[in-house]
């Protein structure tokens, strides 16, 4: 129980990595509120699997590229936990293509989803923790976001954007007792990477030394080191979960 009774918000928290995010934080005493962009089923499923007497867990549906959703977010949040110590930025999309072909609207939307979506969140929940003297932010970058990918180029230029604005707050915040890191997971077996083809997996993980994909638990156990007291001396890092892909 390393997060007795602390209060978090995880953004993207119904699918893949975000909700095996929620699940660690929960299974460690931590009350959640998490976001969605459009799936309420699976939102409501995992309020009713994971709530119980000890634990609050609510879902709210808010597109993170909207500055003004994620100030109704934290709100909402305060509302119903009585306040915010933890916040993972973890909503991303990806809009695929050569850069020959990429359109300016799916440039922004990449950018506006997985980039300003931080910027957002960040600044909703600044004043709360700012005011508490503590606070624990976690943003998931992606190694793409350090070594570049073919294709991938909107999304790159977010993730990367992901880890200067991770820096520069943990530079910023660090006086006020808040930490500020990034997890680059590598490649993690959700519906983001099911897209991809045997063969497109097989060239992976030639390049992947502990030869597997990763599994979203894998990223959570991460973000839970980051968001625990056990990382306190830690922040402005990016720790990368991707089977010793990139070193
Ligand atoms: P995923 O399976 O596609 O799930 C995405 C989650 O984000 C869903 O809960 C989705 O909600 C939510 N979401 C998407 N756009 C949103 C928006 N505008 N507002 C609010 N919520 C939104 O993705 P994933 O693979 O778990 O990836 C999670 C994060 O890890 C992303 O930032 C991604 O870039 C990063 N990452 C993933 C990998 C990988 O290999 N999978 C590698 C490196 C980094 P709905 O269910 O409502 O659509």
């Amino acid at each position: 129980m390393k997060l007795l009774n602390k209060r978090a918000i995880v953004t993207g928290g119904t699918r893949g990595i975000g909700k095996a995010i929620v699940k660690e934080l929960v299974q460690n005493g931590c009350n959640v509120v998490f976001t969605y962009f459009s799936s309420d089923e699976s939102a409501r499923s995992l309020e009713n699997e994971l709530s119980n007497e000890s634990v609050k867990v609510f879902g709210f549906k808010a597109d993170a590229s909207s500055f003004a959703a994620a100030d109704e977010t934290v709100k909402f949040a305060i509302e119903k936990l009585g306040g915010v110590d933890i916040l993972v930025n973890n909503a991303g999309i990806t809009k695929d293509t050569l850069m020959l072909r990429m359109s300016e609207s799916d440039f922004d939307l990449v950018i506006n989803s997985n980039l300003k979506s931080v910027f957002n969140y960040t600044k909703a929940i600044l004043k709360t923790m700012i005011s508490q003297r503590f606070g624990k932010i976690v943003n998931i970058s992606s190694v793409v976001g350090i070594v570049g990918n073919p294709g991938q180029a909107n999304y790159v230029a977010s993730k990367a954007g992901v880890i200067g604005l991770t820096k520069s707050n943990a530079k910023e915040l660090a006086s006020r007792n808040i930490n500020v890191n990034a997890v680059a997971p590598g490649f993690i077996e959700t519906d983001m990477t099911d897209k991809m083809n045997d063969q497109q997996k097989e060239a992976i993980l030639s390049n992947v030394p502990i030869k597997r994909l990763g599994k979203p638990e894998d990223v959570a156990k991460t973000v839970l080191f980051l968001c625990s007291s056990d990382s306190d001396y830690i922040t402005g890092q990016v720790l990368t979960v991707d089977g010793g892909m990139v070193m």
